[in-house]
């Protein structure tokens, strides 16, 4: 082989992973030389190397159809499966395309004709043809060739022979097709044999087991600066993030500490899909959100995108601005809507401008640029324009990988473009999807060389020799592995020309050679296999040598890479910080909300009043459940400022009170809408629901004993305990007939007595009574919900309410006793919080309506001690 190359022959490989471990060792063998130049080895998967000669063709004027790319032949078939009437039923447009194009491929490699399938009678070769026709149609039309057709078409057999400069080598890979132009064409480079080297055969109780005995077999024979090992593993698509896991934690363990990187030393072959790279992403993220309606969640990932941002301090700025539109954005809009609310809040909030929001801004300008439909050249313009404005504007901090990834993008919209004529016009939205399919079905992986272990998915001779060799999924069930014919083409055809995978006598006679001569290209070969996942029992494939020796016990353990980073991590200390710096006298604590989050767990209170660790809203559809207890809030408010008593409230004549309570409705909800509007579908929602449940309301507050409003929703009161004053706004105070006061606090969903005991859950009626003790005779929370409306009360007077009695008041004499109990309590509480007490401590039921479990991780920890007492 170094010898042809050394004379400027082309050397032809099966596939491109072949040609690339090819072309890798005569490189490193020059280097191993001590040669400093030599001409750069042509070696090519069979594949291109027929793209290039056509392209030659096309070059001298020799042929002048033209071959379709990838992507074009993909969406060609695409369009003829969808645009046909048979055959429809039976399969996705899309997996039938899919199927056409192999079941097309795979009549030219095995030379099947298609008067064979056209003598068959089945529905599929049936729709197979027709699409067939379809497709050669539209080639003609547009004057295309797809690549199934170089071998005849570019080079035919009768052609001048070009065998002086072309060699091929000999395996097993090659297709009926290509192997005998390759024997009437080229000259065949035979593999060099190792000798029949060691094999041992190893069992692992499961497929995890497997692959950390691989890796770690690689990790311990590599210790040796000049092993190479190959490595089948030929469920590697299914298990690529498995592979990667325990190959990492063996051999590269230090890239899962925060910063490191490096080479890993081995490398897994194929890719995964371009769109999957961040820089293609983001990209797709943001002509996506060019069109139509935008969800606020697509909206807010794009504009929190760290390409966006410029800096720490951008991405920090940007990231309060989310927080700040959460709170008024609707859940969709167009991305001019966004952006326009995204610069009004950050004004409103005084964020500043952000430069995320303007480049979006720019981008967003880029794209509208251009309307209707157009060819695929000039939406790549645009749509290079518009990334690099935004998404690519920080090109130089990308990693090799990114910047790999972002080039094979421009060359795919270069490849678009030149397919203007297969593709023609097409309007944004659709011109967006075909890319977005291009990018899900291309495959990328960034180019690292071929490194000294290589993971590889499919089952072949690798040609070249090497020190180790392992084949897994080696069980009887696997090995040799199941039939899988070709879909669309009768199976009796595809036996009687010869494709493997469609007969088990040919996948049997392909196993045994294949294992033949693995055999031959190791000094040592290993073939594992692993119980089932199920809990079976496996057994060894009978192909597997019976006299070969079962591998050493394995010391590899599967290691997750949280194992790894678990390993390494240095030992810790236990310290105990349950106390923070002390509350700073003199300033305002946010209100009742962090008295009663201090009650239910100290550490609660310190998160949410001291940490300001909030809750994220998420904008949906309509009103949330915030802003409805705001609506119901303000509709009682106007209706009782109208009303004033329950002498007006019985003389209200029906027209009357629906009048009133329209005018309620519509007053509320201009309050609420101004700050965040849902629209004017979820307004009218809202307000016919509001009629019904207001006038439930009012049908309440008619069976209770007389009374008059002497207050509504007071302007923020401040009450001091513990030296420290809290903010309190009280719903309603209302007078009985004997001028006793009464507290009200409206509660929209559940409400129970939950202001009792020594740490209550909820403590904010006392907080209300001890701003108002005056004659104070009952607190209570008033439930406005259509469930269920009514009082839940603590008094010491019976029927104030509609069927209310006199309550226990936690066994005191009278309602002022209760209240010096309320005092001392809270006092307490306030106390805690003044002086920083943050411990874990929570209530019996806090944790259940708390969001802080990410940060406490106390519920976690409960869970597992029960797991572990269980
Ligand atoms: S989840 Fe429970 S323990 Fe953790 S802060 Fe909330 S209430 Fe306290």
């Amino acid at each position: 082989m170094a010898a042809a190359a050394a004379a400027g022959r082309t050397i032809l490989a099966p596939n491109a992973e072949l040609s690339a471990a090819l072309f890798d060792a005569l490189e490193r063998a020059h280097r191993d030389a001590g040669d400093e130049i030599w001409p750069t080895p042509r070696i090519f998967d069979l594949s291109s190397w027929l793209r290039e000669q056509h392209l030659q063709q096309q070059l001298t004027g020799r042929n002048s159809a033209r071959l379709l790319s990838d992507i074009e032949e993909r969406e060609l078939w695409r369009n003829v499966v969808e645009g046909a009437a048979l055959g429809r039923d039976f399969l996705d447009p899309a997996g039938a395309a899919r199927a056409a194009r192999r079941a097309r491929r795979t009549l030219s490699e095995y030379n099947i004709p298609l008067q064979a399938l056209e003598r068959e009678r089945s529905d599929e070769a049936a729709a197979f043809l027709g699409w067939n026709r379809a497709f050669e149609a539209r080639c003609l039309e547009l004057n295309c060739i797809s690549a199934d057709t170089l071998l005849a078409d570019a080079l035919p057999a009768d052609a001048q022979s070009p065998s002086g400069a072309v060699d091929w080598i000999e395996n097993p890979l090659w297709r009926p097709a290509a192997r005998r132009w390759l024997e009437r064409h080229g000259r065949m480079l035979l593999p060099e044999d190792a000798g029949a080297g060691a094999v041992s055969v190893f069992k692992a109780h499961a497929a995890a087991d497997e692959l950390a005995a691989m890796a770690d077999w690689a990790r311990r024979e590599s210790s040796d600066e000049r092993f190479r090992a190959w490595i089948c593993v030929p469920d590697l698509n299914r298990r690529r993030a498995e592979i990667i896991d325990a190959f990492d934690a063996a051999l590269a363990p230090q890239r899962f500490a925060l910063g490191a990187s490096g080479a890993a030393g081995y490398a897994v072959a194929g890719g995964t899909p371009l769109a999957d790279y961040a820089p293609v992403r983001v990209a797709l993220e943001l002509l996506q959100a060019s069109v139509g309606s935008v969800p606020f969640a697509q909206f807010s990932m794009l504009l929190r995108a760290p390409q966006l941002q410029g800096s720490d301090a951008e991405a920090g700025s940007v990231a309060r601005l989310d927080v700040a539109l959460r709170r008024r954005a609707s859940s969709e809009a167009d991305l001019t809507t966004w952006l326009d609310l995204a610069e009004r809040v950050a004004r409103s909030e005084e964020l500043g401008t952000s430069p995320g929001v303007q480049r979006l801004r720019s981008a967003q300008q880029q794209l509208s640029q251009l309307q209707g439909a157009h060819r695929f050249s000039e939406w790549g313009v645009v749509w290079i324009a518009a990334l690099e404005t935004a998404p690519w504007a920080f090109r130089a901090r990308w990693s090799s990988t990114e910047y790999q990834a972002a080039e094979r993008l421009r060359e795919l919209l270069a490849t678009l473009a030149s397919g203007d004529a297969v593709f023609g016009t097409h309007g944004r939205e659709s011109a967006q999807r075909i890319l977005r399919r291009a990018l899900r079905e291309t495959q990328f992986q960034a180019q690292t060389g071929v490194p000294r272990i290589w993971v590889s998915g499919q089952i072949l001779d690798p040609f070249l020799n090497y020190d180790g060799l392992w084949v897994g999924n080696c069980s009887d069930e696997q090995w040799p592995p199941p039939t899988a014919p070709v879909a669309l083409l009768p199976v009796r055809l595809q036996r009687q020309y010869g494709v493997v995978a469609a007969g088990a006598d040919a996948q049997l006679a392909h196993a045994r050679e294949l294992q033949n001569r693995w055999q031959k290209r190791a000094n040592h070969c290993v073939f594992s296999y692993a119980d089932s996942a199920e809990g079976g029992l496996s057994s060894p494939s009978p192909l597997l040598p019976k006299s070969a020796p079962l591998a050493a016990a394995p010391t590899a353990a599967p290691q997750p890479h949280w194992h790894a980073m678990f390993e390494s991590a240095p030992e810790l200390q236990s310290f105990w910080d349950e106390l923070a710096a002390p509350y700073p006298a003199g300033e305002l604590a946010r209100g009742v909300a962090t008295l009663r989050a201090q009650s239910r767990c100290a550490f609660r209170g310190f998160a949410e009043a001291r940490l300001d660790a909030q809750p994220l809203e998420r904008p949906i559809p309509g009103f949330n459940e915030r802003e409805r207890g705001e609506i119901v809030h303000h509709a009682l408010e106007h209706i009782w400022s109208v009303l004033r008593d329950a002498t007006a409230l019985a003389a209200l004549h029906p027209i009357e009170q629906g009048r009133l309570l329209n005018a309620a409705a519509v007053y509320a909800l201009e309050i609420v809408r101004k700050r965040r509007d849902p629209g004017k579908k979820w307004r009218e929602r809202e307000q016919a629901r509001l009629l019904n449940l207001l006038g439930k309301w009012l049908d309440v507050e008619r069976a209770r004993a007389a009374f008059s409003v002497e207050s509504l929703e007071t302007n923020d009161q401040v009450a001091s305990f513990a030296g420290l004053n809290f903010r309190v706004r009280i719903d309603r105070v209302d007078r009985l007939a004997d001028g006793a006061r009464v507290l009200l606090d409206y509660k929209t969903g559940a409400a129970s007595a939950d202001w009792r005991g020594e740490r209550p859950d909820n403590p904010q009626l006392p907080i209300y009574a001890l701003l108002r003790p005056d004659a104070l005779v009952a607190v209570a929370y008033a439930k406005v919900n259509a469930a269920e409306s009514g009082f839940v009360a603590e008094s010491e007077r019976s029927r104030i309410f509609p069927r209310s009695h006199d309550t226990k008041l936690e066994g005191m004499a009278s309602f002022a006793d209760l209240v010096n109990v309320w005092s001392r309590r809270l006092e307490r509480i306030a106390g805690e919080f003044a002086a920083g007490h943050a411990e874990v401590a929570p209530t019996n039921k806090a944790c259940n309506s708390c969001h802080l479990q990410g940060l406490c991780r106390v519920p976690a920890a409960l869970e597992e001690a029960d797991e572990s007492h269980e």
